[in-house]
């Protein structure tokens, strides 16, 4: 028990104190892009055939965050003249047309829904949906439960079952065979009710976008309230998400 109590005190308290104390990430992360407005046509084409996802719209200089995986081929391409990624890892929206950005995103606080901050802003029990995903997704959510992290400071929380949930959290592409899983479980949640798409594939297919196997996108088949972009998005991604749109 000594051993115990001496070690817990040796550790010291390791919660991180985000959002009070900003984090600064590795400088090899990838968030918001930065995008050049003046970079030369012809680069901004090179870049739009070269993006595996064809995220990049070269007309209007912007890139498609729910499809884009992150993958820096345009920032390596380009040298940093078209595209840069910046650290900001606060990338979630409201509405799925803020997807598609210049370099900036609208303030998520201004489109949270006031009555879910009512209903939910002390409690939320949410319940995960892996429909599909590679892992990845699930794992950074997962982490959340973590010490460093610690959702449940915030009074968030993951429950098994989505009759004790006020929202449920998607990842992965949606496949066919998880298609009926996903909209029981949909239905089985009380409402009101919040849906929460997360992850490059439930927003648009992901990397599997135009397969016939899959969903063009969660708010294909429900309304979507919170779009989580991220190939996987990271954890401080989700954080700041679930404590701007319901605190
Ligand atoms: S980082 Fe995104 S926009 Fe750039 S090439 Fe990769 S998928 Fe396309
Ligand atoms: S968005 Fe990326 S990390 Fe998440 S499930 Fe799809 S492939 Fe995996």
């Amino acid at each position: 028990m000594l051993k115990t109590l001496k070690n817990r005190f040796e550790q010291g308290y390791r919660t991180s104190r985000y959002p009070k104390e900003k984090i600064k990430l590795l400088s090899r992360y990838r968030g918001l892009p930065k995008i050049n407005q003046n970079a030369p046509a012809d680069l901004v084409l090179q870049c739009a055939d070269a993006c595996p996802q064809k995220a990049i719209d070269s007309k209007h200089k912007m890139i498609d965050m729910g499809l884009c995986v992150f993958c820096g081929t345009c920032e390596r391409l380009s040298e940093g003249s078209f595209v840069s990624f910046s650290g900001n890892f606060e990338l979630a929206v409201s509405m799925k047309e803020h997807l598609l950005t210049g370099g900036d995103l609208p303030s998520l606080s201004r489109h949270s829904r006031q009555n879910f901050k009512a209903l939910f802003g002390r409690s939320l029990q949410l319940r995960q949906v892996s429909a599909a995903g590679c892992n990845a997704c699930e794992a950074d959510l997962n982490v959340l439960a973590t010490p460093f992290f610690d959702l449940a400071r915030f009074g968030i929380n993951f429950v098994a079952s989505p009759r004790h949930a006020d929202a449920i959290v998607v990842t992965g592409p949606i496949s066919r065979n998880m298609k009926t899983a996903l909209l029981k479980t949909y239905e089985a949640v009380p409402s009101p009710k919040v849906v929460i798409a997360a992850g490059s594939c439930s927003l648009s297919g992901g990397p599997f976008c135009g397969s016939p196997e899959v969903s063009p996108g969660l708010d294909s088949l429900i309304p979507v309230d919170l779009f989580i972009p991220g190939c996987p998005p990271h954890p401080l991604t989700y954080l700041h998400a679930l404590l701007t749109y319901f605190k």
